[in-house]
């Protein structure tokens, strides 16, 4: 059974959701804090987390940036407010979605089972693990092999490294340092600018319009995410 954790001060609603999402088959806790949310957050034993963004003690982008440092779970986001809109977007906090209050029960519902499903695919079971496919790419990590809408693309082993990581991590922004310590290591001989070339080699190869990047974005100022 999956466990979810709801992440809400406002204990009726909390209580709406938790009682919709138990009917449709899930376990479900409710943190009525940003700090009792984080805390059961990372714990690592939730398979997606519904989290409010106007929370006591610690807010709800906070809650969402520190266990997205940790844990590669579906996080949805809610908020009451048109303005988070844009600070849950822009900010690459890794809230996989948002959903704007009031909402129906039964939309909470469909949008949990969709992103458990999608991370499912993504994450991959047991048999395809080593299979990343989204939108036209298809990484096949056992063959180390790369499609663009069924066309090979041939790409050297840093290249194929980093862009199965950051596919593997999508929406998560990743600095240059921490891409290059990841993946060239950390007593590698170069420097994390090595990063954003081998970006910009990846990107001429699986890019239709490689200054129109679909797959792997540039967030000004924080380094790069692979967009779902
Ligand atoms: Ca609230």
């Amino acid at each position: 059974m999956k466990r979810l954790l709801i992440v809400e001060d406002e204990q009726l609603i909390a209580e709406l959701e938790r009682d919709y999402l138990e009917v449709s088959g899930f376990k479900v806790d409710i943190a009525m804090d940003g700090e009792q949310g984080l805390k059961l957050g990372l714990s690592g034993e939730y398979d997606l987390i519904i989290l409010d963004v106007m929370l006591p003690l610690l807010n709800g982008f906070e809650v969402c940036k520190q266990i997205r440092e940790k844990h590669q779970i579906p996080i949805l986001m809610v908020t009451a407010k048109k303005e988070d809109i844009d600070v849950i977007r822009g900010l690459g906090l890794g809230a996989d979605d948002y959903i704007t209050k009031p909402f129906k029960p039964g939309e909470l519902v469909a949008r949990v089972k969709a992103h458990l499903a999608r991370y499912e695919r993504l994450i991959g079971t047991k048999e395809n693990s080593e299979e990343i496919r989204i939108h036209g790419l298809l990484i096949d990590y056992g063959s180390r092999r790369v499609f663009v809408h069924e066309q090979e693309i041939s790409l050297t082993t840093k290249e194929f490294d980093l862009l199965y990581f950051l596919a593997m991590n999508p929406n998560r922004v990743y600095s240059k340092d921490h891409l290059f310590d990841r993946i060239w290591g950390m007593d590698a001989m170069g420097d994390p600018q090595t990063v954003t070339v081998h970006i910009r080699k990846i990107r001429e190869k699986i890019e239709l319009d490689a200054s129109n990047a679909q797959y792997i974005e540039t967030v000004w100022g924080a380094g790069y995410r692979f967009r779902l």
